[in-house]
């Protein structure tokens, strides 16, 4: 083919393809609109199919005066920078003017908007890029943006994207975040005609925390010492974060704002996780609310189109004042002996560190595919830091991870127990209500079957909380609710939905590393590991057993 220059329409796509990867992108632009537009409510409704449908965003913001409506649409059109240097001193969260422009591509689009100054608002009407229709219609000052059948006409686009769970998911983070960065802003997010979060916009940050994530997690914030920021100059770190006994198994809720624009700056995120180091345990995150707030001098928003990266002019000294800020919260804030106790805590936990000779029994090793004699009998010998068994067996030395093993046992009983539907359930006396996320109320309400397949029987309970009435008989007496966060909290698709929760609740029923085990305790938990189908791994596929051949000991002591 020789060389041409491209059609309009195919450029406008291909360009819109950098913006608008998919619906929850669309909302991003709107809603940093609105935040611009000096908006004080926004209000995000979400219908049909993740977004793709129908999304609206309603701003009270400044509105768009009716010459300049039309303009707003055309590439690189913007009322936020005039020339280069505006970019220096910019505040605002837009500035390319390449967000209308390429949602009109890819989307059909109708506006209202209305100034404080104009006695009637204006309207316009997109489909393919093109004006379809215009006029005027009254509105209060502010704006409205309607954007229908998101990618119709880009059908590789739309095959991918996920479920309309995930992308309604990914629509609730974006809320959310922006929410807590603007805490005196009032949002409102609904979808398919449900309010899935609403918040004060009282102006305080904890206020909005409750609402985004719950009042028993907002219970255990910290203001950040703000670090930096002396007699009032910037670079300046304000926020909030949890104590460390609040912990969640991945890094969603961890919000990282430059000059409260969210961005997802890895260095940094890693700084917060830095200043934790020693408090929480191994694979743990913690929540937390950052903003850094600087001179725009100091740091460059134009190296990606979504402006979700940034790039700072000294990266080293934002890294280590953040790094500061949080450290020096939770040092005046945390009792310091926890750190010690909780680092024995998890040295505990690492099975088989420093054994180079130790034969691990992997699965393809003939044990495992005799199921009923897959173990050798073993003899208990005793207890190892109350965490790991010592057994003789014919062959050699045999050291058991209590829990890794427990899981597994328990891990068959419940794979066993759905199969034949016959999951034990405990009622409780009284139901007990949890408190949800957007992003998790989203995930769980759409599982709520599933889970009751298990035993959980939850249902839907007023704004963001859902009252649990039953759950599996093996988890009574244990931490549920921390499993059922767990289990909302990690990222779909990885394992299968069912699998995960069969996985979570092995794990949080099973015997802990730590607990003191009678011999006949012991006995019985050697005895249960025999009868598995899969004795050497737990769940997750690490080790349950570890061997010490009879010939290795014996060379290891120089008698062979
Ligand atoms: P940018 O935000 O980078 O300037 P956009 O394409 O997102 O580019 O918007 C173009 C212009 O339209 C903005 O500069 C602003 O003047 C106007 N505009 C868009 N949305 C709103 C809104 N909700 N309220 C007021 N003005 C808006
Ligand atoms: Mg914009």
């Amino acid at each position: 083919m020789p060389i041409r220059v491209l059609d309009p329409q195919v450029i406008s796509r291909i360009a819109a393809g950098e913006v608008v990867e998919r619906p929850a992108s669309v909302v991003k632009e709107l809603v940093e609109n609105s935040l611009d537009a000096g908006a004080t409510q926004v209000s995000v409704e979400v219908r049909g199919e993740g977004g793709v449908n129908q999304l609206r965003v309603i701003d009270n913001g400044s509105g768009i005066p009716s010459d300049e409506v039309e303009l707003a649409f055309a590439r690189y059109t913007t009322s936020k920078i005039a020339s280069l240097d505006d970019l220096g001193s910019l505040l605002s969260l837009g500035f390319r003017g390449e967000a209308l422009f390429s949602i009109a591509a890819v989307a059909e689009v109708d506006i209202v908007t209305c100034t404080a100054d104009e006695v009637i608002g204006s309207y316009l009407s997109l489909k393919g890029g093109e004006v379809i229709n215009r006029g005027s219609q009254g509105r209060s000052p502010g704006t409205t943006v309607t954007v229908s059948h998101l990618f119709r006409r880009v059908p590789a686009r739309l095959k991918f994207l996920k479920s309309p769970t995930t992308e309604n998911s990914h629509i609730a983070n974006v809320v959310s975040r922006y929410a807590l960065a603007f805490p005196e802003v009032r949002f409102r997010l609904s979808i398919d005609g449900r309010e899935t979060l609403r918040t004060p916009g009282s102006g305080r940050l904890l206020d909005t925390m409750a609402k985004v994530y719950g009042l028993e997690l907002a219970q255990n914030m910290l203001e950040i010492k703000s670090q930096g920021g002396k007699g009032g100059v910037l670079p300046m770190v304000t926020g909030m974060i949890g104590s460390p006994v609040i912990n969640r198994s991945n890094r969603d809720y961890i919000s990282l704002l430059v000059n409260r624009r969210w961005v997802g700056n890895r260095r940094l995120v890693w700084a917060v996780e830095q200043a934790y180091h020693g408090l929480l345990g191994v694979g743990k995150h913690p929540v937390a609310v950052v903003n850094v707030s600087l001179s725009p001098q100091e740091v460059d928003v134009n190296i990606h189109p979504t402006k979700a990266e940034v790039k700072f002019r000294d990266e080293g000294a934002v890294f280590s004042l953040v790094q500061r800020a949080v450290r020096n919260t939770l040092v005046e804030l945390t009792p310091v002996p926890e750190i010690s106790k909780l680092a024995t805590t998890y040295r505990i936990a690492e099975p088989g560190r420093g054994i180079s000779t130790a034969t691990y029994l992997s699965p393809s090793l003939p044990l495992a595919q005799t199921p009923a004699a897959s173990l050798p009998v073993l003899r208990i010998i005793g207890q190892f830091r109350s965490s790991y068994i010592i057994a003789e067996g014919p062959d050699g030395l045999y050291l058991i991870d209590q829990h890794a093993a427990h899981e597994r046992i328990r891990f068959e009983q419940i794979k066993e127990q759905r199969l034949h539907r016959q999951v034990e359930v405990q009622g409780l006396l009284e139901p007990v209500t949890i408190e949800a996320s957007p992003q998790q109320k989203e995930r769980l309400r759409t599982r709520l079957d599933n889970l009751a397949e298990f035993g959980f029987v939850i249902e839907p309970f007023g704004e963001k909380t859902f009252l649990v009435r039953t759950v599996p008989a093996l988890l009574a007496a244990r931490d549920w609710r921390a499993m059922l966060r767990e289990l909302l909290d990690s990222a779909e698709g990885k394992e299968d939905w069912e699998e995960r929760i069969m996985m979570l609740i092995a794990c949080h029923s099973a015997i802990r590393a730590g607990q003191l085990l009678s011999d006949s305790e012991m006995d019985e938990l050697v005895r249960q590991l025999e009868q598995v189908a899969i004795p050497n791994t737990c769940p997750h596929g690490r080790p349950t057993i570890i061997r010490f051949g009879l010939g290795q000991l014996n060379r290891e002591f120089g008698r062979t």
